[in-house]
């Protein structure tokens, strides 16, 4: 039965008279109203110290039996000496709820010794008599030597596992038990065997998980209240009280703190199923709450563990308890720090990295090196990069697309498909999910998996383990294997949980990543801005220098043409040859700084923009290049009137003269043909299209760079080879794009926008 769901609580109360595997966890163990046989109970008013109650077998212990000592003083009992020893004592030590040993003493047979302890409880006072054989005082200071040794080795271990390790060997040596276990309890109750010292011959229960059930919360519940719990033999017959209630409260008698308490049933029927004679139980807390146990077991015959090596058990229980809290929390300080540096690490990685993924994916330490996870993946945008196991990356787009209309930064869970039902069949392999999400606004996410824990644990109650099953009492009690399959059902589709630091973990990635994409983006911006004020200054200069230049070139123009006309006779036909040369590299030059000046001065101003009629620009345009037109038989035809659009006049008619120049220019055909137009998209691309030479795929960028022709300087009527540069500075400017389609031989387009925006809608 899972914990989780508890049967229907009924209105009677759950004892050891009427327990079974539907109410157990909510037997009231604590009022067994027996006690184990190995020692008598008496119970008494104070002051008088009458007897109230005991338990049926003082004949046996002090050779009287029930009816002859209830109502009476405990010198009745014990004699006048002894009842005044215990009054001696009590009255030196402070008797609260926990036993405590008052003395060693007699009972009706001179030749045994008793231990006693005593509590008080509701208003009672409860003496145990314990009769279980002491320790020789001969052999107490091997005791302590040996307990003393074992705290120093404990303390010096580094590991947790070998602090248990360690453990669990020295107490097997103290007791002498057959096996000592730890137990960790897990969040869902369940249980872990984490280390053990076993006799040889027998099987290894190490590393086992036992369910919920199997130590039910009542059984918790006392574990948590005392140190050490002593079975010394599960199958013994439990010894009634006498009378059966408290004649006090008329109600049973509380035996939570009892040494001698009679056991649940079920727990003795469970170590029987087990094979278990004998058992001691020390508890390990942590923060005051139930971390897990230390379990001794004695396999074939009882075992009666004297009170002094209980006592030395306990205090090593408490040693370890606080040991193990100091280890635990130093274990959970190094994973902590290794998840510190795992992430200073990624986060060098990622700013070194061309993209921050390939920074979490492609060295180690990697986004699943210090998380305990099995895998991880990276989705963003088309991309899903992973890392160990994860679903397909079909499964991983769905769980990223339902992930991103949570709200939170990050999600964590240990039963995902409660959350989101397709995850059930991922369940081997995603049974926890830890996810990131990167942004608001998309489904970009960080995720890391975990699997289902059945996949992962060996469970105690393996069917195809060898169970003994004892079914001589009749009664088919708590079994393993039933257990198991309860506890199958409780952690169906589960996972370990995620941690506190692991889920601040992922906030701290986040948090990385962001801040490398911001500073990639600030980088950019800080380049941008740099790219920006150099292409201001080199305008700045080309205009200075180009303006500058023009001035003594006029000047060489000038002295040249007086020396053609004042000198003409005296030169020689060579010197007219070099004057000659001399006047048309100037107008060259001339043209380039021309050339060089409209464009700084195109980066320079300001645009005017206006709406403009494109189409009275194209007339004017044409106008101006009828001559050139006519002359080459080019044709020129308008697929329909241009647009009336936002931008400056004086630039796009440039743009407008030069790519139909360029048009006239580069065709070689007998009947040329210039088409323009423009397509309805938003913003419009136009185009000016020819039938003339084309031009090759690999100079389409080259043509738009400054003073680079692809013929020699005369052919097809020179050019300075600026147009195409201007023109795309002057589209640029207005923040559109110029590019160019051709086939060498048939003919090149030229398409271009005067806004921003990737054209959208192209029909
Ligand atoms: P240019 O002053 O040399 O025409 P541009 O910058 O206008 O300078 O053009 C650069 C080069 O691109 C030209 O030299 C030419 O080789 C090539 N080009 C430009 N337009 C065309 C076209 N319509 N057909 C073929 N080649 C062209």
């Amino acid at each position: 039965m899972p914990l989780s769901a508890p049967a229907p609580a009924t209105d009677d109360p759950v004892t050891a008279h009427n327990v079974d595997l539907s109410n157990c966890d909510r037997e009231l163990i604590q009022y067994p109203g027996a006690i184990q046989p190995h020692g008598a109970l008496v119970v008494l008013q104070e002051p008088a110290l009458t007897i109230v109650q005991v338990s049926a077998n003082t004949q046996a212990f002090f050779g009287l039996p029930p009816e002859a000592v209830l109502q009476q003083p405990l010198a009745v009992l014990l004699g006048e000496a002894q009842a005044r020893r215990l009054q001696e004592r009590l009255a030196q030590t402070p008797v609260a709820e926990k036993p405590v040993h008052v003395l060693s003493g007699q009972g009706a047979d001179p030749a045994r010794t008793y231990q006693v302890f005593a509590h008080r409880l509701d208003g009672l006072l409860l003496l145990e008599y314990e009769g279980v054989q002491s320790v020789a005082p001969a052999s107490l200071p091997d005791l302590y030597a040996a307990l003393h040794a074992t705290i120093i080795q404990l303390q010096a271990t580094t590991s947790l596992q070998a602090f248990f390790a360690l453990a669990v060997r020295q107490i097997r040596q103290l007791t002498g038990f057959d096996r000592v276990l730890v137990y960790q309890f897990a969040e869902d109750g369940s249980g872990t065997v984490i280390a053990e010292a076993v006799q040889a011959e027998l099987t290894s229960y190490l590393g086992l998980r036992f369910p919920a059930t199997d130590i039910p919360a009542p059984a918790r519940r006392l574990f948590s209240l005392s140190w050490l719990r002593h079975l010394p033999d599960s199958a013994y017959t439990p010894v009634p009280l006498v009378p059966e209630h408290n004649p006090l409260t008329a109600a049973p008698l509380d035996l939570s703190y009892s040494v001698l308490r009679s056991v649940s049933v079920m727990y003795s029927g469970y170590l029987q199923n087990m094979g278990v004679r004998a058992s001691m139980v020390m508890t390990l807390l942590k923060n005051g709450r139930l971390w897990g146990l230390i379990s001794c077991m004695q396999h074939a015959v009882p075992k009666y563990v004297p009170y002094e090596v209980r006592l030395a058990g306990e205090l090593l229980a408490h040693m370890v308890s606080s040991l193990m809290a100091a280890k635990e929390d130093a274990e959970d300080y190094a994973y902590r720090l290794c998840l510190k540096t795992t992430l200073e690490a990624l986060t060098a990685r990622m700013a070194q990295a061309p993209h921050f993924v390939q920074g979490l994916t492609q060295h180690e330490p990697n986004l699943l090196s210090a998380l305990r996870a099995q895998g991880a993946a990276v989705l963003l945008g088309e991309e899903v990069v992973v890392l160990g196991q994860t679903p397909a990356p079909e499964d991983l787009r769905s769980l990223a697309h339902w992930l991103s209309s949570r709200e939170e930064p990050v999600f964590a869970t240990h039963h995902l498909a409660q959350h989101y039902p397709p995850a059930e069949r991922l369940r081997a392999c995603a049974s926890g999910l830890l996810a990131l999400r990167l942004s608001r606004t998309t489904a970009d996410c960080l995720l890391w998996f975990r699997p289902e824990i059945l996949a992962e644990v060996h469970w105690a109650g393996d069917p195809r383990k060898p169970v003994a099953l004892d079914t001589t009492s009749g009664a088919v009690r708590l079994l393993p294997r039933t257990s198991f399959a309860l506890w199958k059902e409780t952690v169906y589709g589960t996972s370990r949980p995620w941690a506190e630091c692991e889920q601040q973990y992922a906030l701290d990635l986040r948090r990385a990543i962001q801040e490398v994409i911001v500073e990639r983006a600030e980088e950019l911006a800080r380049l941008n801005q740099a790219l920006l004020e150099s292409n201001r200054e080199m305008d700045a200069f080309a205009y200075i220098a180009s303006h500058d230049l023009k001035e003594p070139l006029r000047g060489i123009a000038h002295f040249a043409s007086f020396l053609a006309e004042d000198e003409m006779e005296r030169l020689t036909p060579v010197g007219h040859a070099h004057l000659e040369v001399i006047r048309r590299l100037t107008q060259r030059m001339e043209d380039l700084l021309e050339s060089l000046l409209h464009y700084s001065r195109v980066g320079q101003v300001d645009l005017a923009l206006e709406p403009v009629a494109l189409n009275d620009l194209l007339t004017q345009a044409l106008d101006l290049l009828r001559p050139q037109l006519e002359e080459r038989g080019i044709t020129v035809h308008l697929a329909r009137p241009l647009p009336v659009v936002r931008c400056d006049r004086v630039r796009v008619a440039d743009v407008l003269l030069n790519l139909l120049t360029n048009a006239i220019k580069y065709n070689d055909k007998a009947a040329g043909r210039i088409d323009v137009g423009y397509q309805d998209t938003e913003p419009p691309v136009f185009y000016v299209r020819d039938n003339g030479i084309g031009i090759a795929a690999e100079f389409f960028e080259q043509i738009f760079q400054i003073f680079r022709r692809l013929h020699a300087r005369e052919a097809y009527g020179g050019g300075a080879g600026a147009g195409l540069t201007i023109t795309r500075r002057v589209v640029g400017r207005h923040g559109g794009r110029i590019w160019v389609e051709s086939t060498p031989g048939e003919g090149s387009t030229f398409y271009f926008t005067l806004a921003p925006g990737v054209p959208a809608g192209a029909g």
